[in-house]
């Protein structure tokens, strides 16, 4: 029931109205018994977006595609993290004082840790864009060996040399040498459903395989990895992992994560 007391939360990128954060968001708030609702924010201008927030006292805010990086100097705060990947994907706003933070990385990693041991492990990451920022941050905090290729080559090293990591131009000819795979690039996305970003070739069997795009949830490169008999993981378990970290930032609470998958599951279907 929404009443006076009703805490407002939301997101705000551009384009928005396709955004799952709603899902997520209002669905936890539900069964957790919070008095909070969620909303999607279409912005057009980001200084006059961060002084509603601050002037309504919208208590928390999740930022997407083009704002997480340009949202930085609007901030009074910067968590650690956030500071070291250069993306704000969560503002928690604390009494008036903007506080950014990055879960995108915590999303990725909770999904990757739940099927793999990272430890020292070989990671081909594909893609050098924001989401791959956070989980080449990840991976590397994790201690694992990252090589970064990317289509524009030039855009993997910067990242690399940025964050102390490999870059690798793979040829994808013969065998991908790798423990784990992730695909950070929006190769695969829906309407593009029949590209994958590696050839099947060279995907073996003890491979894990992870692909955060989630629209659609079984990509072709899934598809493909399933078939050479690699474990897989769904742009999903990122999404509600992410989303689950932002409710804990702005208030204290952990939600179910399966539930927050069932009810993704149920919109993307
Ligand atoms: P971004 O900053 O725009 O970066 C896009 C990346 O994809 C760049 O590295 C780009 O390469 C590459 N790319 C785009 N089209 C490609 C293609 N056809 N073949 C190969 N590489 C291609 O976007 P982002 O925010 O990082 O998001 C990337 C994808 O992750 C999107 O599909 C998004 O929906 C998904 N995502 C999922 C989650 C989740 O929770 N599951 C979270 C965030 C993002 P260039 O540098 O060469 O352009």
């Amino acid at each position: 029931m929404i009443n006076a007391e009703t805490q407002l939360y939301g997101v705000m990128g551009n384009p928005v109205r396709h955004s799952l954060s709603p899902i997520i968001h209002n669905g936890a708030f539900r069964r957790m018994g919070l008095n909070a609702a969620y909303l999607a924010f279409e912005v057009e201008n980001l200084a006059e977006a961060v002084s509603g927030i601050k002037g309504l006292g919208i208590r928390g805010v999740s930022v997407t595609i083009p704002f997480k990086t340009q949202i930085i100097p609007f901030l009074d705060q910067l968590d650690e993290v956030a500071g070291k990947i250069l993306a704000v994907n969560t503002i928690y706003n604390e009494g008036g004082k903007l506080i950014g933070y990055n879960t995108d990385w915590r999303g990725a990693l909770g999904a990757l840790e739940e099927k793999a041991h990272l430890k020292g492990k070989r990671v081909v990451l594909l893609g050098a864009g924001g989401a791959a920022r956070a989980i080449a941050f990840g991976l590397k905090e994790r201690g694992c060996q990252v090589f970064i290729h990317n289509r524009s080559p030039q855009k993997a090293a910067d990242l690399a040399n940025e964050l102390g990591l490999i870059h690798r131009s793979l040829s994808f000819n013969g065998r991908l040498d790798a423990d784990v795979l992730v695909n950070a690039t929006s190769a695969g996305m829906s309407p593009n459903d029949e590209e994958s970003p590696v050839p099947k070739e060279i995907l073996a069997e003890e491979m894990t395989v992870m692909d955060i795009v989630y629209k659609p949830l079984r990509t072709k490169l899934l598809r493909e990895a399933e078939e050479r008999g690699c474990q897989t993981i769904d742009g999903l378990e990122m999404l509600a992992r992410q989303g689950a970290a932002q409710i804990e930032i702005w208030t204290g609470k952990k939600p179910e994560i399966e539930e927050i998958k069932e009810d993704l599951r149920r919109a993307l279907e």
